[in-house]
């Protein structure tokens, strides 16, 4: 398998032998973690190329040092592709990861201590969208809105209430745990009427956005971020979006405000996987990746479990194990004993703490990326039923890893 690391192997087997390791691992499971993926050879690649040795502080003929003749070539090329791609008016390419990039939108769209309002860890948000662990809710005066009890859906009502009451400098939408599509429109009256900026981070959807199964923040949102790394199958980095107006702030915000020299490897590596997210191949991907969910959902609903919302619409999953009486944390680890990794997620109104959610989180990126389809989404689900039936039972568990590593050997990883 790992054909490409003959020098890792030669200076340091310790290393050569981990990495190896792991990859047989991606290659023996079902990775059903929802931010997860498997980037292609050509972005892995790129990742490790040359340009990791290279410094380049500044921006594309703004540069700091010489020698920047091929790095303003790449970084112009993927800020391009990422317009194109995405069919915004200005992309900086720069931030390391998504958390670094909507820390850099704070910095552009408000000053410490002014309100902001995000959607709450519990009800599926991201820390960075104001949670008190995080820089987002320590330095700003953070508010959040949920969901519906009945529905499991955004309450806009809240969100509108709060909006109207809090004054925040923006409001910003976007999930890390939530199984249905984003009204962005709605989220864009809502910070019109009280003057608010509009932020998207689309970190989880970005693939799907990409590939045209979910509806796109543009035009309505004034900022879009996003990682490159979950269903958008690209290099670990980060990457903000906005208009034109906004496209000094946001730039002077992660350089220099926030970061150094960007990792120009990464830069190469995400051209690469916008040029690959262009190709008619992606939007069949981007399709089946759902099909994918839609399938799961129905398998789960037929062995009666219960789904957050009822479903799904996009990438993922929340089962809500509360009529089984049992943890999302035992099941996690039960699964992966059986070779299925995914993680336990808290649900709406979790009446567990955090750190013993009631829920089992589920994505099908991963998987659709390795060419499984709605039949192979079926057995995943039994063997998902057969390991709650089985939690204890670690003969019962290592039976089902072995029909899992059986079926994974018929589909190929990147
Ligand atoms: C994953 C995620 C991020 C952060 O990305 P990192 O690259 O892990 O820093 C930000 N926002 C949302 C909604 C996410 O799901």
């Amino acid at each position: 398998m790992t054909d490409n690391l003959q020098a890792v192997k030669a200076v340091d087997s310790e290393v050569y032998d981990i990495i190896c390791a792991e990859e047989a691992r991606q290659h023996d499971v079902v990775r059903l973690i929802a931010s997860e993926n498997y980037a292609s050879r050509a972005v892995m690649e790129a990742t490790g190329s040359v340009f990791t040795n290279k410094y380049s502080e500044g921006y594309p003929g703004r540069r700091y040092y010489q020698g920047q003749e091929f790095t303003d070539r790449i970084e112009v090329l993927a800020t391009d592709r990422a317009k194109a791609l995405f069919g915004c008016e200005h992309a900086n390419i720069q931030p390391y990861s998504g958390s670094p990039a909507n820390l850099a939108v704070y910095y552009a769209l408000a000053e410490l201590g002014d309100p902001v309002l995000g959607m709450g860890l519990p009800s599926g948000g991201h820390l960075t969208h104001g949670w008190k662990v995080s820089f987002s809710g320590r330095f700003y005066d953070a508010h959040h809105y949920g969901l519906d009890r009945e529905s499991e859906r955004i309450d806009f009502a809240q969100v509108q209430r709060l909006a109207r009451e809090v004054k925040p400098r923006f409001i910003i939408c976007g999930a890390s745990a939530y199984p249905r599509l984003i009204d962005f429109e709605r989220f864009a009256e809502i910070a019109q009427e009280v003057g608010a900026k509009l932020v998207a981070d689309i970190a989880h959807i970005a693939g799907l956005v990409a590939g045209g199964v979910h509806p796109s923040p543009f035009p309505v949102a004034d900022v879009v971020t996003t990682t490159t790394h979950k269903t958008l199958r690209g290099p670990r980095g980060g990457l903000i979006m906005c208009k034109k107006e906004l496209a000094k702030d946001i730039d002077r915000a992660v350089f220099p405000a926030l970061q150094g020299g960007p990792h120009m490897n990464q830069v190469a590596a995400a051209a690469i996987a916008f040029h690959e997210a262009m190709q008619p191949a992606f939007k069949t991907y981007a399709a089946q990746i759902v099909a994918n969910a839609g399938a799961m959902a129905d398998a789960f609903l037929e062995q009666g479990f219960r789904l957050v919302t009822g479903g799904t619409e996009n990438h993922l999953l929340l089962v809500d194990l509360t009529p089984q009486g049992i943890g999302g944390k035992p099941v996690a680890q039960a699964l992966e004993r059986a070779g299925i990794v995914c993680n336990s997620n808290s649900i709406p109104f979790d009446t567990r703490g955090p750190f013993d959610p009631s829920g089992i989180r589920i994505g099908t990126a991963a998987v659709t990326t390795r060419g499984m389809k709605e039949a192979e989404m079926g057995r995943i689900v039994s063997w998902f039923a057969r390991t709650v039936a089985a939690l204890d039972d670690e003969a019962a568990l290592d039976t089902i890893r072995a029909e899992v590593n059986e079926m994974c050997q018929d589909f190929l990883v990147p």
